[in-house]
């Protein structure tokens, strides 16, 4: 007798919610997607106004994340398309997405989830009571797991007891998500507070416009780029096996030194004001290739932490103090929180959530709930919690057994007593995890991690660019459950995709002219007569 599918509700139709539920189609789930906006794409969605539940972003918003390392496993993004996208190409992309594999009529929109509890025969049957509410109307479902895609970025963190004087200030203040565009802000003198991702963006953006920025960071910050060695994406360039085999075999602190010398090789963060105490591992990145140039020509000032506001200005902890601020932009983070549950062990504190993995509650009797995208990555988020859906959806059918509860908590200590070695001590270093090793360790967990050494002997080739180049999504689809027949091809031609889209003029190599060329041994011949000449002349 065929057994029903199991019914699993998918919070959010974010990129996290789309690939959930394609994940969960491929392994013969039920998803049914509950979106409380009319529309995918979560907080890639521009909009002039934030919606209420939603991430908000600014118009100009472009990835910091290339598109060969932030594409779903089995769909590479197309060629021309440049690596790093704005945010509308990225829209564009989850949309062939949602289109390629037919995911939209599986998502009910305008629809918020508003209360998710277990039912009274939890722990027998592991189902959950899923009440929804549409058009002002609540309906309740009954489901067998539930895949909590609502994203990270959405609650603002607005610390205004930490800055005394501010509800006298006279300006106007924000957080950084009601952020749109910088044309309002012409001539005016503007405070940014805080150096991540948004600092450095609003900062920059808005200096183009106003009379002065001033950049304010509380410990510093090293400042990485975008357009890596020779032009390539930071991302392709740092992350491969075999560098990832160097890092594991090097000392930490030569590697902080390497990265650190590379990062005061482009500009002196010291001279900068940007130098922190802490090294360049120890904080998630801030990629930026404008920073240094806007305060070069000193449209930015970087300065200490704000100690107060008055109604018209700001004291900072060196004791100086900027007159005649218009506005100061709070570029201080978010918080998350899962509103609609009400169990103790389904809690945030301070942005803390015990989570197996960063998935799975070790708290439950039954775990049949997952959180997807709940990670903080040093690279993209989409292809990790496209594996995280994989192997999810896996545990949900029940082809995959989870560990004990006790060893699955002694793992979640583990990595929260690693994370807090390693990061500064911040509310925004709660869920850090590293591209290449949080994907083999969620790989390992369905058998989809790629085995280099048969693949070695059976395809050299293919060997070679999965251990030497870019370690992107589709090394994930060669072997294990959801094994993509295109992945050989998607890895063999990645670099082809990666160039395609910059190197739009062609230099015919036929024409160049190579007539001031010179061989190398001609040259060395012609520095010995010089220095030969330089002595026999004294
Ligand atoms: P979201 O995109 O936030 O989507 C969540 C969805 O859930 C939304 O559509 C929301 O409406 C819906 N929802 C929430 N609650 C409910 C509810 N109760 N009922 C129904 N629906 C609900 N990541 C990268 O990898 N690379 C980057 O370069 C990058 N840049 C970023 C830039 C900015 C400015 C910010 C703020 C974040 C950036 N991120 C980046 C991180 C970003 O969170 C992810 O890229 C990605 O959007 C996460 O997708 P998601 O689906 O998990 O969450
Ligand atoms: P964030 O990374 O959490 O950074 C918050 C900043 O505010 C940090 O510098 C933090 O300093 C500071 N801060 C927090 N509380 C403070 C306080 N009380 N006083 C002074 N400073 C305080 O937040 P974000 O920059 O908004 O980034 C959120 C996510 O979006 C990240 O994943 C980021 O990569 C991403 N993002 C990406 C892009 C892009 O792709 N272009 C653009 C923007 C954001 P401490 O470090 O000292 O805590």
């Amino acid at each position: 007798m065929k057994t029903m599918a199991k019914k699993i509700a998918v919070i959010g139709g974010g990129s996290s919610g789309l690939t959930a539920i394609k994940c969960c189609l491929d392994e013969g789930l039920e998803p049914t997607c509950f979106e409380r906006t009319d529309d995918i794409g979560g907080l890639w969605r521009f909009n002039e106004n934030p919606d209420d539940g939603r991430a908000s972003i600014y118009k100009s918003v472009i990835i910091n994340t290339s598109k060969e390392m932030m594409c779903f496993s089995d769909f590479p993004i197309p060629d021309d398309y440049p690596n790093y996208m704005h945010n509308a190409k990225i829209m564009d992309y989850f949309r062939m997405y949602a289109k390629h594999f037919d995911l939209l009529k599986h998502i009910q929109f305008k629809t918020s989830v508003c209360s998710i509890k277990k039912r009274p025969d939890f722990s027998s049957s592991s189902q959950w009571d899923v009440i929804t509410e549409k058009d002002g109307k609540q309906e309740s479902a009954i489901f067998d797991g539930i895949l909590v895609c609502s994203g990270h970025h959405t609650f603002p963190h607005l610390p205004l007891h930490t800055f005394p004087g501010i509800d006298k200030f006279k300006g106007r203040y924000y957080h950084s998500r009601d952020y749109k565009h910088p044309f309002e802000f012409e001539g005016k003198r503007i405070i940014v507070i805080g150096i991540g991702n948004s600092g450095g963006d609003l900062a920059v953006e808005l200096s183009a416009f106003a009379k002065q920025v001033f950049l304010s960071t509380r410990r510093g910050a090293w400042i990485v780029n975008r357009v890596s060695d020779e032009g390539f994406p930071l991302d392709v360039v740092l992350f491969s096996r075999f560098k990832q085999l160097i890092k594991q075999l090097l000392p930490v602190s030569m590697l902080n030194s390497w990265a650190e010398n590379k990062m005061n090789a482009r500009f002196n963060h010291d001279n900068y004001g940007l130098k922190p105490c802490h090294r360049i591992i120890s904080q998630h990145p801030t990629i930026n290739d404008d920073l240094p140039n806007r305060i070069i020509a000193g449209k930015i000032l970087i300065k200490p932490n704000v100690k107060m506001f008055t109604e018209t200005a700001a004291v900072f902890e060196d004791g100086t103090m900027e007159e005649n601020i218009d506005a100061v932009f709070f570029a201080t983070g978010y918080s998350f929180s899962f509103p609609f549950f009400d169990d103790p062990s389904l809690t945030v504190h301070n942005n803390k959530i015990p989570l197996y993995k960063f998935v799975f509650p070790a708290d439950l009797e039954k775990v049949t709930v997952a959180f997807i995208g709940l990670i903080q990555p040093v690279g993209a988020i989409m292809p990790i919690s496209e594996l995280q859906s994989r192997w999810a959806a896996r545990v949900l059918k029940g082809v995959i057994k989870l560990p004990s509860m006790c060893d699955m908590k002694a793992d979640i200590a583990m990595t929260k007593e690693e994370m807090e070695k390693r990061y500064v001590e911040s509310p925004r270093h709660t869920i850090q995890v590293d591209y290449i090793q949080y994907m083999d360790e969620l790989a390992m967990q369905i058998g989809a991690k790629p085995n280099l050494l048969p693949l070695l002997v059976k395809d050299p080739k293919l060997a070679k660019e999965v251990f030497f180049g870019p370690c992107t999504p589709y090394q994930y689809r060669l072997n294990g459950p959801g094994v993509w027949k295109g992945a050989r091809q998607a890895l063999l031609t990645q670099r082809d995709r990666i160039i395609k889209p910059t190197r739009t003029r062609v230099v015919d190599k036929n024409m160049m002219d190579h007539s001031s060329s010179m061989p190398l041994l001609l040259k060395a011949a012609a520095v010995l007569l010089v220095l030969a000449a330089v002595f026999l002349h004294f």
